[in-house]
């Protein structure tokens, strides 16, 4: 057992039996001793405690705020608080555990009668934290792909619909990229199954490593992937697609014997203003993707709607030659 406790409170006497009594459970490996309440309630953030025991002093005075800032907290939101006091009213019980108290127990409780409540919160609160813990895995494998660890398509849909409704709002850009693997059949053809799976994983790396923390990466499908990038339009969105396609015609995946990949990328950057919704944006992302496959692969294309006069957007834009691929 590696359960650590909290008690918190002054060391007057009754405390010092209570935490005599504590340890005499062995129930935990770690006791730590806090006097100040609101010193230990934040440090519980960096050292996490399965327990926390607290001294009411003054039954009638106590306000509890802690409890609710320990329970607002995430990673005090499953700990289990014992209050003991030396005398209390009923109404002064049913305050503390109204608050959200496991228990309100007198300082005279016999040992034996604390092991038996500890045994029984401690279980309750491992249980908790596996449910709890379970819960965080089916969430995250009901938003990630399996193979690469992106985000899946189902959150895919969710993203740019949120995306689309918070440009709107606040009248922002953002860009919509997609990615496609240029011959990825000829790819598993040649190496197998397997090869073309570590392939797919080596493009979510170097997608994943490429972009902001407020971006979004997802595998859109079998060999496809997308990019939501707020606050990135134009030239910027096709600056970035440049670099992404060039990183990945530099990998170099030891299971396709070093076998170049490329990508043909299609961009639909959504301007501040313009009005659009998920499934137009999509479409036409994925006109500019199949333009770009259609010109020849391993290029982006921007939509061309949305070409400034005179400029040309589509094609690979001209870099100097260290930053080409
Ligand atoms: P294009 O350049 O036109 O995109 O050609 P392509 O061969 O990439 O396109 P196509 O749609 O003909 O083939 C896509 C291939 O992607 C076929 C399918 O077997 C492969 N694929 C889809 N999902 C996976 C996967 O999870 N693992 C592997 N290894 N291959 C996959
Ligand atoms: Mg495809
Ligand atoms: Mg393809």
């Amino acid at each position: 057992m590696t359960a650590t406790s909290l008690v918190i409170g002054s060391s007057h006497k009754d405390n010092r039996t209570l935490l005599d009594k504590i340890q005499g459970t062995a129930a935990f490996s770690h006791i730590w001793k806090e006097k100040d309440v609101n010193r230990a309630i934040s440090s519980v953030r960096t050292r996490p405690v399965d327990m926390i025991f607290y001294d009411v002093i003054d039954p009638a005075r106590e306000t509890y705020a802690w409890i609710h800032q320990l329970y607002a907290d995430q990673k005090g939101c499953d700990v289990p608080v014992f209050l003991f006091a030396r005398a209390g009213a009923e109404d002064e019980k049913i305050r503390g555990l109204e608050a959200g108290a496991c228990d309100f127990l007198s300082f005279d409780t016999s040992a034996k009668e604390l092991a038996a409540r500890i045994r029984t919160h401690l279980e309750k609160k491992q249980q908790l934290t596996l449910l709890r813990q379970a819960k965080e895995d089916l969430e995250k494998q009901a938003t990630t792909d399996g193979l690469t660890g992106l985000f899946n398509r189902r959150f895919f849909q969710r993203a740019l619909e949120a995306e689309v409704a918070r440009s709107s709002r606040l009248n922002q850009a953002f860009s919509l990229l997609l990615a496609d693997i240029d011959h990825f059949k000829q790819i598993n053809d040649l190496f197998g199954h397997l090869a073309g799976d570590a392939a797919l994983k080596a493009i979510a790396g170097a997608i994943e490593s490429s972009i902001r923390l407020s971006d979004t990466a997802c595998r859109f499908g079998g060999e496809e992937f997308a990019l939501i990038m707020p606050g990135t339009c134009g030239e910027s969105a096709f600056h970035v697609a440049e670099r992404l396609r060039r990183k990945i015609a530099r990998l170099r995946i030891p299971e396709l014997q070093e076998h170049p990949l490329t990508v043909s990328i299609g961009i639909r950057p959504v301007p501040a203003g313009d009005i659009t919704d998920t499934t137009q944006v999509l479409a036409e992302a994925d006109e500019a993707l199949y333009t770009a496959k259609r010109h020849g692969r391993n290029r982006t294309e921007v939509h061309e709607r949305l070409s400034p006069e005179g400029t040309d957007w589509s094609g690979t834009l001209s870099l100097p030659a260290t930053q080409q691929a």
